[in-house]
């Protein structure tokens, strides 16, 4: 079974820049770590290459730095990485940074299972997995919270959405979005980092893709751009509601309805 893992590098705390002008995210010279969601992937697909004698390749879109997630992959136990990085990539938002990897992916060849993360702790959308589905047309379930079984030629998974839980049978090449929680991710081992603290990870750049079309990629292949980012206004207004409990309750409603948050 050949199992690809996506996973991303975001900012280690919430201290983070906007560039004012393009409106995106300012990721040289901050912390950063792996996106906490995607250890969460990684240790599905590590259980899987145990138990199912599976390869397991991580993916990662990204600047030079992202290199660091990727390596440490390597160090917990995934077989093969590669980085997709060029400057036509930049400034991507949910649809052009699923479609570059979608093309990224292509170039790896054959594989059967694709596992994302639900969701990252910066963009935060849980959208790329299920586009990075479509664009390269299989299936996937989002919001997996458990692998039931694994069939020759399918996967049986359990999902949870909001209130609702739905079993399905998803026949490979396929890609799934993992909850966190049901597995407890494992730590970087101490002695694959020694023996491929070296290693040199691949890079994919724009000219190594098939859709050589420019406007594909980055913050020209994005049709949402950030209009405008400024930090939220603190209020520390309070109001006191008197009268009976019902009283209080209904002025409380009318409150919330005045404020159209209800
Ligand atoms: P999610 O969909 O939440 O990630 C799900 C999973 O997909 C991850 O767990 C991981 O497995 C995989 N994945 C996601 N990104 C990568 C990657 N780069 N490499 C490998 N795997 C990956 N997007 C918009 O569409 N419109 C906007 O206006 C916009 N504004 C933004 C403003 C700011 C300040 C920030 C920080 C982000 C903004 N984004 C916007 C989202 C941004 O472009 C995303 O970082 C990018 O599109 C990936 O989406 P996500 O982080 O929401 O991933």
């Amino acid at each position: 079974m050949k199992i690809i893992v996506c996973i991303k590098q975001v900012p280690g705390s919430s201290e983070v820049q906007i560039d004012p002008i393009t409106g995106v995210l300012v990721r040289d010279g901050i912390n950063t770590k792996m996106n906490p969601y995607d250890l969460y992937a990684l240790e599905v697909a590590l259980r899987l290459k145990e138990q199912h004698n599976a390869t397991v390749k991580t993916i990662s879109m990204g600047p030079p730095p992202a290199i660091s997630v990727l390596k440490e992959s390597l160090w917990m136990g995934c077989d093969d990485a590669l980085l997709i990085s060029d400057r036509k990539f930049g400034g991507a938002d949910v649809v052009a940074t699923a479609y570059t990897l979608s093309q990224g992916i292509k170039r790896l060849g054959e594989f059967d299972l694709i596992i994302c993360g639900k969701q990252t702790t910066d963009g935060d959308t849980a959208q790329v997995g299920p586009e990075i589905a479509e664009y390269l047309h299989i299936p996937h379930v989002a919001y997996v919270e458990k692998i039931l079984e694994v069939k020759e030629k399918s996967v049986i998974v359990r999902a949870i959405m909001d209130q609702d839980i739905e079993t399905s049978e998803i026949a490979f090449p396929c890609l799934l979005t993992i909850e966190k929680g049901f597995v407890t991710p494992r730590l970087p081992s101490y002695k694959r980092g020694r023996q491929l603290k070296d290693v040199l990870i691949p890079v994919l750049t724009f000219k190594d893709v098939d859709d050589q079309d420019e406007n594909h990629y980055g913050l020209k292949g994005s049709p949402t751009q950030v209009e405008r980012m400024f930090a939220p206004l603190k209020k520390t207004e309070h109001v006191f509601l008197k009268g009976s409990s019902k009283e209080q309750a209904n002025a409380l409603y009318d409150l919330l309805k005045t404020r159209k948050l209800v």
